[in-house]
């Protein structure tokens, strides 16, 4: 798990901030985000995260702090970012219940503050207190610029919350979904999409219930996850799976425990072999976030594992209807990894499918369809257009590719049970030519497949 948000410089903490951190670990916290509040606090941040291996920092001005506020602390901000454990600008925002700066000066210091993150591209951790019209007027005011945002403490409505979301930033809630008399705000939680929701304690406050009234700490992030995953109802682990791939995306922390290299659609079990394809189509987020229901399917070469590591995560291939070969890369660039797990899905009684671009012939420089022969159950290749052009343009490739995938196919023909061509559901491909060339000229059938 991940505590976004943590004031571990607090004095609150200054006896026993040791035992503090051994306790975030021993309930599970891999990693604790402190945000600072001005620029003394931003260099205990640093001396925190140069002193715990789990303690990540944001350096910025809470509004509370804006009334000394002026634009040299810009540089010196954007030096302290040049650490690399500081992940972020925060913590930023307005409060407009206490007031303890006058309105403009926290206008001001928010903005500059938004527009320093755009500049570095960092993240921005959000405070808002009963000042959500100017915030959304000034979050809007960003829309497009690149501007990446945690809304910390969530208390405001779920119609904000939506807008929020719609410009992909991300809400976090703390202790306070725990209280009695907080229905409203579960009710909130309940309707924010779950690749949004970001774990957070804001200690030394916000403290959950059962330990409501004493000091809040990051150990007590769990509560808080505990109670986002009933109110959603789904298990404690997928919702760590997922509030912990959601703050790599963000935050970039903790990526490598994000790897996904099995996952599982419906009843099947896909294998992620590799992220790499000789292809570029267009409507494909290879190079993008390369996520499927919260999997991170990111891969550089170096991560790729070997096959016993897919073959242990299958364990029992009977217990799914297939196992597939697929993710945002072509599989038959690891051809012989291929192989060895389908052995292994063959031997022990299972069903394979791979979904291919149909270029492995040329990849391997041999007829690969011929090893295929008793390994491979269903080949799935992506006929994408029926016309060379067409084809070529949304590959990315060279024409001669077209022909190469159509050669493909009529050797897995031969060799395979079931041979199916695909076309996407975007517009401007022609589903019922794609059809009926599959099944009338090639003589195999046919799927539409889902545009992701
Ligand atoms: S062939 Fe498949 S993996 Fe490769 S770029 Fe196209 S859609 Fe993505």
């Amino acid at each position: 798990m991940i505590d976004t948000h943590a004031h571990l410089f607090w004095k609150d903490f200054e006896a026993d901030l040791d035992q503090v951190i051994e306790r975030a670990k021993e309930n599970g916290i891999n990693y604790i985000i402190v945000p600072s509040t001005d620029l003394k606090t931003a260099e205990k941040v640093i001396e925190l995260a140069n002193k715990y291996d789990i303690i990540y920092g944001a350096v910025g001005v809470h509004p509370h702090d804006t009334k000394e506020w002026n634009k040299n602390l810009l540089p010196e901000f954007r030096k302290l970012t040049e650490h690399n454990k500081i992940i972020a600008i925060g913590e930023i925002g307005l409060d407009y219940y206490y007031d303890f700066s006058p309105r403009e000066i926290q206008i001001e210091a928010f903005r500059s503050q938004l527009e320093l993150a755009i500049e570095l591209d960092l993240p921005v951790i959000v405070h808002n207190r009963e000042s959500d019209k100017d915030i959304m007027e000034i979050i809007s005011s960003y829309c497009g610029s690149g501007l990446k945002a945690q809304f910390h403490c969530y208390n405001g409505n779920i119609n904000d919350a939506i807008e929020l979301i719609k410009m992909n930033h991300f809400i976090s809630f703390t202790g306070n979904i725990t209280f009695k008399k907080f229905d409203s705000l579960r009710e909130v939680v309940s309707k924010i999409p779950l690749e949004n929701i970001l774990l957070e304690t804001d200690s030394p406050f916000m403290t959950p219930v059962p330990f409501r009234g004493k000091r809040n700490e990051p150990a007590n992030v769990k509560i808080v996850a505990e109670q986002i995953a009933a109110i959603h109802k789904i298990s404690l682990e997928e919702l760590i799976r997922i509030t912990d791939f959601n703050a790599f995306k963000l935050f970039g922390l903790g990526k490598n425990e994000a790897k996904t290299f099995t996952y599982r659609l419906g009843n099947s079990l896909y294998i992620n072999v590799t992220n790499r394809c000789n292809a570029n189509c267009t409507f494909c987020d290879r190079k993008g976030v390369a996520t499927i229901n919260h999997h991170n399917l990111k891969l550089k070469k170096s991560e790729e594992p070997s096959a016993e590591v897919y073959i242990k995560e299958i364990n029992d291939p009977k217990k799914y209807d297939e196992i597939v070969f697929c993710g945002y890369g072509e599989p038959t660039l690891r051809w012989n990894v291929v192989k060895e797990i389908a052995k292994y899905v063959k031997d022990n009684g299972g069903v394979t499918r791979i979904n291919t671009n149909g270029h492995g012939n040329l990849i391997n420089k041999k007829n690969i369809t011929e090893e295929m022969n008793g390994l491979i159950d269903t080949v799935s290749i992506s006929l994408n257009s029926t016309t060379p052009k067409q084809y070529s343009e949304l590959m990315q490739l060279d024409e001669s590719f077209f022909y190469e995938m159509i050669d493909f196919t009529k050797k897995a023909k031969a060799n395979v049970k079931n041979v199916v061509m695909s076309v996407v559901s975007i517009k401007d491909v022609d589903i019922e030519s794609a059809r009926n060339f599959a099944e009338k000229e090639v003589g195999v059938n046919f799927r539409i497949r889902n545009y992701f």
